[in-house]
């Protein structure tokens, strides 16, 4: 069985094909520019093709991608009916779409009533969906996989802001969290490395990339996440705040007159790990350039550390202890010195580093000692398998 993961953006469409009787990736690509000049990249049978290709709207770019998923040289399937479902990645569900969902048009209806909470990635996934549909025709089980869903069934305690409670029932304003996909899927790779049974695991899991959220995950379940109503809260991150204290943002904006559009601007882009250090967003920037004396880099680099430490720290107070602590993304995966200087911060817990087996790269592995009591894993997040794991066992249902 043969499952089409899409991950659409407002002007851009990553796709993977995958074997689900071996989870193999048989091709992946990317749409980009579409609506624009139009840039086409796909990769299967281990070559790499790269194109100009007018992609005036996103029907037209899936129409490229099934093209060549069936093309004599390119493809890797003789028909598109070959494909049994297609599984799109949507950041936000709101408090309606809470599992993974087999769509309908009344319900693609009822998603593009909630771009509110997701105002630059919703209306993409509408829109990729409505394409597979047009293309593909109604046959094809087109299902939704939501990154809030894996934090959705977290306690009240956790969800709920201290604002008056009319406005979570008015404007449905909560803690949603993300990376919700990238989270559930680590947290049960984890459970597997461990060789336990995931509900016997207080596991916290680190997404730290340029967006970073920390979640708890108890027995299997999230029961508290970094980020909020919205990806601006929790650690700072690349170029967003993370929490602060929500009355700095109404001094700035009366001081240099500025519009809400213009302060969400600031803290979303401007501010974290770049309005720190005044250098970049990427963390390796800041390593090399806190390494040739620059404060502020360094400071960023410090804060991150300790911001991170700090949320590992209240999440084993949440859950009452923790078994495992599990790094993924972009500085998570790669970034040995960052991990080390964690887990250090949390000698209390009786977590220890195996230094050796953290400086490695590799798969997914445990990087503590034997005898620490906190098993420390890195695992490489794959939110593209997690989503066709997922459609896969809806359309089994
Ligand atoms: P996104 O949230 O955009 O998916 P990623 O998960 O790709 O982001 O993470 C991007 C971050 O990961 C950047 O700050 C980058 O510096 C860091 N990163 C990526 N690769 C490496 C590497 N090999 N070594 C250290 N840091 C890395």
């Amino acid at each position: 069985m043969k499952i089409l993961v899409i991950n659409a953006g407002s002007s851009s469409l990553k796709y993977q094909l995958i074997d689900m009787e071996n989870e193999n990736v048989l091709a992946k690509g990317l749409c980009d520019r579409i609506g624009l000049d139009g840039k086409f990249v796909h990769n299967a049978n281990g070559e790499k093709l790269e194109m100009d290709h007018p992609m005036p709207n996103h029907a037209e770019a899936i129409k490229v991608v099934l093209a060549h998923l069936t093309d004599a040289k390119w493809g890797v399937i003789k028909d598109v009916a070959e494909i049994s479902a297609v599984g799109h990645r949507v950041v936000n569900g709101g408090e309606v779409f809470v599992e993974a969902t087999l769509m309908d048009a009344e319900k693609i209806d009822t998603l593009e009533s909630l771009t509110e909470f997701a105002p630059l990635h919703n209306p993409a996934a509408v829109t990729g969906l409505r394409a597979c549909l047009e293309v593909m025709g109604a046959d094809v089980p087109q299902v939704t996989v939501y990154d809030t869903a894996f934090h959705y069934g977290m306690p009240k305690t956790a969800a709920i802001y201290p604002i008056p409670y009319e406005y979570y029932e008015k404007y449905g304003i909560r803690r949603f969290g993300a990376h919700g996909t990238s989270h559930g899927y680590v947290a049960g790779e984890c459970a597997k490395l461990l060789g336990k049974d995931i509900k016997d695991l207080k596991i916290v899991t680190c997404h730290l990339g340029n967006g970073s959220s920390i979640t708890a995950v108890d027995g299997g379940r999230c029961v508290d996440t970094s980020m909020g109503f919205t990806p601006l809260a929790g650690v700072l991150m690349g170029t967003r705040c993370g929490d602060i204290d929500p009355a700095v943002a109404m001094f700035i904006m009366n001081k240099e007159n500025l519009t809400p559009d213009e302060m969400n601007n600031i803290m979303n882009k401007k501010s974290g790990a770049l309005g720190l250090s005044g250098v970049s967003n990427d963390f390796r920037d800041l390593d090399a350039a806190a390494s040739e004396g620059n404060e502020r880099a360094q400071l960023a680099l410090d804060m991150f550390t300790y911001q991170v430490t700090k949320y590992i720290g209240s999440y084993a107070a949440a859950m009452g202890g923790v078994d495992a602590i599990v790094f993924t993304a972009g500085i998570g995966e790669n970034n040995n010195v960052m991990r080390s200087d964690i887990v250090k911060n949390l000698k209390f817990l009786g977590v220890e580093m195996n230094e050796e087996e953290n400086s490695k790269r590799g798969e997914a592995r445990v990087v503590s000692t034997p005898e620490s009591k906190v098993k420390v894993c890195v695992i490489p997040t794959n939110e593209e398998l997690a989503i066709a794991r997922q459609t896969l066992a809806v359309i089994n249902k």
